[in-house]
C-alpha cells in the first residue's frame, strides 16, 4: 500500500499531472493540433536551459543525446578534452572513443569537481589548437558531485583557446543552478527522467550559434542524430521523424509547473532537501562522498559505506522491507557507495520519509550509527520553514 519511493537519482518520481497529461490519446504527429504543441515546446523548454537559442528533442535516454553532441560538432580523429569526475564521465569518454575521437583524459579520485585550472593547463599546451573540444559532466550523478561550468568557461577563454564546451547536465537539469548562454555552453545535453520529473525517453541538445556552425561545416557521418533535418522540421513546429508524442504531453505540463514554482524557487528546494540530507548523513555518522563542500550536489548525496558493510545489501533490505528505491555505488563505487536522489517531484515531507526508510535501513542491516539522523534533518527543514 501507499506509493513506491523511487528515491534514486534518476528516473525521480513523476507529478501525477504528468501522468495524466502522457496518459492521453496519442495525436497526428503531422497534424495542427501537434504542430502548435511542438511550437509551444521547442519555446517553452529554452529558459530551462538558459538559453535563447534552439534545443533539440530527440526520443532517446541521455545518452543518444551524448552521441548527438558528438556526432555534430567533431571529426573521426579529433581530440576531445574529458574530466573524469566519476562513472558517468567515464562512460561518455568510451562513447567518444567507440566513435573513433581520441579522448585526453584528466583523471580524478571521484570526490572532487572539475578543476578548471587543470583544463585551462591542458588547453594552453596545445598551442596547435588539435583539442577540439571540452567535455565535462555538471552534476555528475555517480558521485554527487556538481562542477563550476562557469569557471571552465573561463578556463577555455583564458587559455584563448577555440575548442567548444559540452556539458552534460542529464541529472542537473531542471534541479540545479544551469546557465547555457550565460556560461558559453557549446552543447548542454540533458534527458527527461531526472529533473524534468518525466519518465526516460526524452534527449536534449541545447545548442550555440559556434556548435550549429560547427555541425554545418562538418561533423561524422550521423543520421538519426543529425541536428539539420531536426531544426529544419522544428521551425514549422514538427519532427522529422514519428516523435514522443505522449511524453511531449508531459513535458508541457513539467514545464509549466517548474515556471510555475519559478526556477529560483526549484533551486532553492533541491539545496533545501540536499541540506537536510547531508545533516542526516553526518548525524548518521557516515561519510559523504563528495570532499568539496563547495561542490555538493543539490540533486543527490552519496553515503560511503563503513568499512565492512555492504551498500547493495542494505539497498536490499530498504526495497525489501520499505519498498524504497536508493541509487546504487557505480563502476569503481559498487557496494561501497549508495546514493540517495532528492530531485524531481518531492517536497519536505517526501524526503523525510526518505530519510527515516534509510535510518530504520541502517539499523536493520546492522550499521553502525552514531544518531538520529532523522531528527538533525527535520531541525534544517524547520530552521528554514521559519526563516
Ligand atoms: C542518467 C545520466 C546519464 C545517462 O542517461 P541515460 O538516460 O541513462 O542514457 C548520463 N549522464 C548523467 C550525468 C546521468 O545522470
Amino acid at each position: 500500500m501507499g506509493r513506491h519511493f523511487l528515491q534514486i537519482p534518476g528516473p525521480s518520481p513523476e507529478p501525477d499531472a504528468v501522468l495524466r497529461a502522457i496518459s492521453a490519446t496519442t495525436i497526428d504527429h503531422r497534424g495542427p493540433e501537434f504542430q502548435q504543441l511542438g511550437s509551444r515546446l521547442l519555446e517553452a523548454i529554452k529558459p530551462v536551459f538558459g538559453t535563447t537559442n534552439p534545443v533539440i528533442i530527440y526520443s532517446s535516454s541521455g545518452t543518444g543525446a551524448w552521441e548527438g553532441a558528438l556526432t555534430n560538432t567533431l571529426s573521426v580523429g579529433d581530440r576531445v578534452l574529458f574530466y573524469e569526475t566519476g562513472h558517468f564521465a567515464s562512460l561518455w569518454i568510451e562513447m567518444a572513443t567507440r566513435l573513433g575521437l581520441r579522448p585526453d583524459v584528466i583523471g580524478s579520485d571521484w570526490r572532487h569537481g572539475v578543476d578548471a585550472e587543470a583544463i585551462g593547463q591542458r588547453l594552453a599546451e596545445d598551442t596547435a589548437h588539435e583539442i577540439k573540444a571540452v567535455c565535462c559532466v555538471h552534476n555528475e550523478t555517480s558521485t554527487g558531485v556538481t562542477s563550476d561550468i562557469r569557471a571552465v568557461r573561463e578556463a577555455i577563454d583564458a587559455a584563448g583557446h577555440p575548442a567548444l564546451l559540452m556539458v552534460d547536465t542529464i541529472s542537473g537539469l531542471a534541479s540545479a543552478d544551469y546557465r547555457h548562454d550565460e556560461w558559453g555552453v557549446d552543447v548542454t545535453v540533458s534527458g527527461s527522467q531526472k529533473g524534468l520529473m518525466l519518465p526516460p525517453g526524452l534527449g536534449f541538445n541545447a545548442v550555440s550559434d559556434k556548435a550549429v556552425e560547427a555541425s554545418k561545416n562538418g561533423g561524422m557521418p550521423r543520421s538519426y542524430w543529425d541536428w539539420a533535418p531536426i531544426l529544419e522540421a522544428n521551425s514549422r513546429g514538427f519532427w522529422p521523424t514519428t516523435p514522443s508524442t505522449n511524453l511531449l504531453f508531459g513535458l508541457e505540463v513539467a514545464l509549466q509547473m517548474l515556471e510555475e514554482e519559478g526556477m529560483e524557487a526549484v533551486f532553492a528546494r533541491h539545496q533545501r532537501h540536499a541540506a537536510a540530507t547531508r545533516a542526516a548523513v553526518r548525524a548518521w555518522g557516515l561519510e559523504i562522498l563528495c570532499l568539496d563542500e563547495r561542490y555538493y550536489s543539490p540533486v543527490l548525496t552519496a553515503v560511503v559505506m563503513p568499512e565492512g558493510h555492504d551498500a547493495d545489501a542494505f539497498r536490499k533490505v530498504v526495497l525489501d522491507r520499505f519498498d524504497m528505491s536508493l541509487g546504487s555505488g557505480l563502476g569503481r563505487l559498487a557496494g561501497t557507495v549508495f546514493r540517495i536522489g532528492h530531485l524531481g517531484w518531492i517536497n519536505d515531507l517526501t524526503l523525510m520519509g526518505t530519510l527515516a526508510g534509510v535510518q530504520m535501513g541502517l539499523h536493520l542491516s546492522g550499521v553502525p550509527v552514531a544518531g538520529d539522523g532523522v531528527a538533525a534533518a527535520m531541525a534544517v527543514l524547520e530552521e528554514e520553514a521559519r526563516a
